[in-house]
């Protein structure tokens, strides 16, 4: 079939070719005539498929499909099954081809593919919940792992054409990926993807702060690689006598990260040593690969002095993720520390593209089951019944999914791996659920331990069952894995069911005294008057007597078969209620353009998490009771809140017209501390600013001091004047806003 691409002038058709041909040069695995088929018919059949659609940039629409399915072959090394169904991602979608189309021509494999991907598409597209969303990308995930690294590749690729979106898209896409994508990348391994993906978010949520190190980090480009050349010089001629192929350089660490350093340890960017990493590949044959790693160690460490606390062996025992590599910090010329990163070509691909190279590779070294133990755990926590979509991403975020982990010996000697911050009990739990209910006693190297313990690695935990030991409420908080929490609320519930079954006789014996028909109407009326969840709590309760059936037919009786509320009790005709008026936060709050139209209709405040400053970029929240609150874009909140209750952000700006106001900003400054005059040198620079002082709170230890700072400003520029003023005191280190 040849497409005849008639929508398109010349030059984009040229520019299309042009794409595809990249990618197919892309294209590392090796593929037989039938795959290079299939690939040549889904891009015409995307051709086609797209013909008249755009890109929010103008372009035409076939270089996104083009673009996904490149990055899945270049970025993440998968084989041309993947490349098809990448091509025709959203083809389903967005056009007239169906999946029987599909079907009919690639096959039932890439048909399932595609419709997976629509799928996760229109998770993403809706306003359902994204804790729901959530849990369809895993649920995709354990089906087949490939979708959901398409699925990356495509949000990469939004992510980084993401410019010609209007901004409130752009934040809400970002608020995603930063809250969802980048931890799940790195669960997957993907770790470049996570770094870009943490980059492209900063970018947007944080530009100023993005501009300004990227900039920094230009102008100290030539010293750094000078500084790393005078550093791996001496390594490189004592490697050579290593007689192995190996590449050795230095990389620059991601801006995001540098951020994060600037932010968490109140340093500035001169004072961060670690801008780079030194990484040392081999390339050595499987069964040498450990022998050879730690040749290489012992000679970085024989030609600059290590810190040995800071040494990390992730080759003996990988990481959960499957990450392998030899990490250790020596100390190079002037003092400044240098982190070392070792590994094999083998580890390094599987650094890099985590899950997609894992496979290749499998059993080449005996951790290999990692990603299918990682995946055993997704499964158990998707078929618990119990328990919302919110709490189920919650426990994701809190443990399993992307944390780190400890590890753990039986009795034995087995190894388990369980998530960093489990207890004893959640190791009771990891064994056998029936182990986690019986078990009475839990004994850490032989001593017995309270249940709540908290892991370390290395412990060697034995438990001590007893068959009529059971669950109790309090467990609850002595296990922190969603799997010990969702079996024991299980059994609660069993539990309180099993109760309940005294309630549930006792009434049914009353009613049927009282010739009740309407049986599960009643109930119904009952849980709903007495403000339960379910009727098995209101059996429960009954049985507990926390609720009396005397009680209830004080209340109520039967009339005609039917459970009545007794009249006089009933209440008087529900009014129709006024809304509540609530008070205007104070300080006044400016006026503020809401979804681009005057905000007066609404009540809104200031958010006290981040304390927003006119000239800050901001967004409202429609809380469930309180009006609109206003946060920064760059609150610690925001992905949450945009993340979780899209549907309830609304677009907000500083109205034009704001005049007068006062507004209440936080800021951190530490020092040193040369007795009174710091502080005296503080609020002097301030009044003469002619700015008011709420509160100044400061702590010093060892002539070093940190103060939290509670200042009226007008707007963003006076709040930047004024940081930059207290910044030029002498013996001030640094000052941030607190966020
Ligand atoms: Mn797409």
């Amino acid at each position: 079939m040849i497409t005849e691409i008639t929508h398109v002038e010349d030059g984009e058709k040229k520019l299309i070719q042009s794409a595809y041909r990249q990618l197919l040069r892309s294209i590392k695995s090796e593929m037989d005539e039938t795959d290079q088929k299939n690939i040549r018919r889904a891009y015409e059949l995307a051709v086609e498929a797209h013909a008249s659609q755009r890109r929010k940039s103008g372009e035409p629409y076939i270089l996104h499909p083009i673009a996904v399915a490149r990055i899945c072959a270049e970025e993440i090394g998968l084989g041309p099954t993947a490349i098809v169904a990448a091509l025709l991602h959203d083809v389903v979608e967005d056009t007239d081809i169906t999946l029987t189309d599909i079907q009919k021509q690639f096959g039932v494999q890439i048909a399932k593919m595609v419709d997976g991907l629509t799928k996760l598409d229109g998770a993403y597209n809706s306003e359902s919940p994204q804790a729901e969303n959530f849990k369809k990308v895993l649920s995709t995930l354990v089906e087949d792992v490939r979708i959901v690294l398409i699925k990356m590749a495509d949000r990469l690729h939004n992510m980084r054409t993401l410019g010609s979106m209007p901004p409130h898209k752009q934040l809400k896409i970002a608020a995603e990926t930063s809250y969802i994508y980048a931890p799940l990348a790195h669960r997957l391994g993907l770790y470049a993807f996570r770094t870009e993906f943490l980059d492209l978010c900063m970018k947007i949520t944080d530009p100023e702060d993005y501009q300004a190190i990227a900039k920094k980090l230009q102008e100290t480009k030539r010293s750094r690689e000078d500084y790393i050349q005078s550093f791996i010089a001496p390594l490189k001629k004592q490697l050579d006598e290593m007689d192995v192929k190996y590449r050795i350089f230095g990389r620059a660490k991601s801006i995001y990260s540098i951020w994060n350093k600037l932010k968490n340890k109140s340093v500035s960017f001169d004072e961060i040593y670690d801008l780079f990493a030194v990484r040392i590949i081999l390339n050595v044959p499987p069964k040498k690969e450990k022998l050879f790693c730690w040749q290489a160690y012992s000679i970085v460490t024989d030609v600059h002095r290590p810190i040995t606390e800071r040494l990390k062996d992730w080759i003996t025992t990988p990481k959960a993720n499957g990450y392998e590599s030899l990490h250790t910090t020596v100390v190079g010329s002037q003092g400044r520390f240098v982190e070392v990163q070792i590994r094999t070509e083998r580890m390094d691909e599987i650094a890099e593209r985590g899950f997609a190279a894992h496979w290749k590779y499998k059993g080449v070294n005996n951790a290999d089951d990692v990603f299918e133990r990682w995946l055993d755990s997704v499964r158990e926590i998707l078929e618990d019944p119990e328990g919302s979509p919110v709490e189920f991403l919650d426990s994701f975020k809190a443990n399993s999914l992307f944390n780190e982990e400890v590890y753990i010996y039986t009795p034995k000697g087995d190894l388990r791996v369980l998530p960093k911050g489990a207890t004893a009990l959640d190791f009771a739990f990891s064994i056998h659920s029936d182990v986690g209910y019986h078990c009475t006693a839990i004994k850490i190297d032989n001593q017995i331990v309270p249940m709540g313990r908290m892991l370390k690695n290395g412990d060697r935990v034995e438990i001590i069952t007893n068959n009529s030991q059971k669950p109790s409420e309090d467990w609850l908080k002595l296990v922190t894995t969603g799997k010990a929490k969702a079996k024991i609320r299980s059994a609660m519930k069993e539990e309180r069911r099993h109760k309940g079954e005294l309630g549930k006789e006792a009434l049914g014996r009353k009613f049927k005294n009282l010739r009740l028909q309407a049986y599960e109407e009643a109930i119904e009326l009952l849980v709903r008057h007495y403000r339960l969840n379910s009727h098995v709590d209101l059996y429960f309760a009954i049985a507990m007597n926390t609720l009396t059936i005397p009680e209830i037919f004080k209340k109520f009786h039967v009339e005609h078969g039917r459970l009545k509320l007794i009249e006089t009790l009933k209440p008087v005709e529900t009014k129709k209620e006024e809304p509540v008026r609530r008070p205007r936060a104070l300080p006044p709050v400016p006026r503020l353009m809401i979804n681009g139209e005057p905000g007066e209709q609404y009540d809104y405040a200031l958010a006290t998490c981040c304390n927003p400053v006119l000239g800050d970029n901001i967004f409202a929240y429609l809380t469930a009771n309180a009006g609109l609150k206003i946060h920064r874009i760059n609150c610690p909140n925001a992905a949450n809140l945009m993340v979780n209750y899209g549907y309830r952000i609304m677009k907000a700006d500083w109205s034009s017209t704001v005049t007068q106001t006062n507004f209440v900003t936080r800021l951190k400054i530490t020092g040193i501390d040369d007795g009174p005059g710091v502080i005296e040198r503080l609020t002097h620079q301030l009044s003469l600013m002619g700015l008011n002082i709420r509160s100044l709170n400061i702590a010093g230890t060892e002539g070093f001091f940190e103060a939290d700072l509670s200042l009226v400003v007008s707007n963003t520029d006076q709040l930047n004047q004024a940081s930059r003023a207290l910044k030029n005191l002498s013996n001030i280190s640094t000052v941030t806003r607190i966020e």
